[in-house]
């Protein structure tokens, strides 16, 4: 049998093949337990006006400022992320920054200084970073949001949708339309609208990410309006994989569980959850953005050319997918 054909198995390795596996690689690090690697509950009781700022949590989440290292997976590639201030947006943008790629991150006026944070990382790492503050609730927004994202990157390659509104309601008969209005905008609207916007840049090769969530697959109570946009969420990350998979776009999503970021802290829930976050898990604690981020790398790079219309969750060992 030719063992060098494609496909043909080999049982010897090749010469070099030592070489290649383990090279120059550095000491193995220390394995760590992963529930003693992040803070676990009881957390302080605390609550900031939402947005929120990163910033002002205690503890600090952690999005991989320190600890993030890249290996060029997206080198050369430019991607707009929405809430890229804070939260996995902070850390897909460090981490995509750190892997090569230039970052064009939108968010809240009032995130300004998270984000400022964010451009800092991502420019050390000798990338480029445009910071575009502005409410996705605004069509008109989003479309100027891309046009300036791709201008000032040179064009796009990667979409990231990550922002969103969470607020908790212990009743349905809490939520005001007007607040189920914000919900709905900022977490299916605005995808939709910077989905639409963005396809004229994207060529074969180019991937959409979409966050969604473990809501999507089992509604907290309190979550009725959030919940289901992202159900919402997990589904237009389907249908779309079908739809753009022919012209060679992928589309996927990942499904955070219970994660240490401002949404949390700013109204998203109650104080009770929030001094117990987390705890409910295997683990016992909540997970930190900077343990998403290579999810993001992962399904932003070539190598996963196969992953389309995947959701890939990180929920510290309960919930969906
Ligand atoms: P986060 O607060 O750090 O990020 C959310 C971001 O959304 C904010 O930083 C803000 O910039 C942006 N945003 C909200 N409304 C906006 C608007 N009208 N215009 C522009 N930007 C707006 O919190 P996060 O938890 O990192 O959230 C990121 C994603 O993760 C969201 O899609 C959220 O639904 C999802 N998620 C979070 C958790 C969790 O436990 N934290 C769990 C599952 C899914
Ligand atoms: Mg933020």
């Amino acid at each position: 049998m030719d063992t060098d054909k494609p496909g043909a198995m080999r049982r010897s390795a090749p010469s070099g093949a030592a070489k290649v596996a383990t090279g120059d690689m550095p000491a193995a690090p220390p394995m760590r337990d992963p529930k003693a690697k992040h803070p676990r509950p009881p957390f302080k009781a605390q609550s900031q006006p939402w947005p929120g700022l990163a910033g002002k949590m205690d503890p600090k989440p952690d999005h991989g400022e320190t600890s993030y290292k890249g290996s060029g997976r997206l080198l050369g590639r430019r991607a707009l992320i929405t809430g890229g201030d804070s939260g996995m947006g902070r850390a897909a943008a460090i981490a995509f920054g750190r892997e090569g790629a230039d970052v064009a991150i939108n968010y809240l006026p009032d995130e300004e200084p998270d984000a400022q944070e964010v451009a800092e990382w991502i420019r050390a790492a000798g990338r480029k970073c445009a910071t575009i503050p502005g409410d996705l609730r605004d069509e008109a927004f989003c479309r100027r949001l891309v046009d300036q994202a791709a201008r000032e990157l040179g064009g796009l390659d990667i979409v990231v949708n990550n922002a969103a509104r969470q607020q908790t309601h212990a009743s349905i008969l809490d939520i005001s339309t007007e607040q189920f209005d914000w919900t709905m905008k900022t977490n299916i609207y605005a995808p939709f609208w910077i989905i639409k916007a963005a396809l004229p840049h994207l060529e074969p090769g180019a991937v959409i990410i979409g966050t969604t969530s473990e809501q999507a697959y089992d509604p907290s109570p309190d979550l009725y309006d959030y919940a289901q946009t992202k159900a919402a969420t997990m589904n237009y990350i389907k249908s779309l994989a079908k739809q753009l998979g022919p012209k060679g776009i992928r589309v996927n999503g990942v499904a955070p569980g219970p994660i240490w970021t401002p949404l949390q802290v700013s109204g998203g829930a109650t104080m009770e959850k929030l001094q117990e976050f987390g705890g409910h898990t295997p683990l016992g604690r909540p997970g930190q953005p900077a343990e998403l981020a290579a999810i993001y790398v992962q399904l932003a790079a070539e190598d996963a050319s196969y992953a389309n219309g995947q959701i890939y969750g990180a929920s510290g060992g309960s919930g969906q997918p």
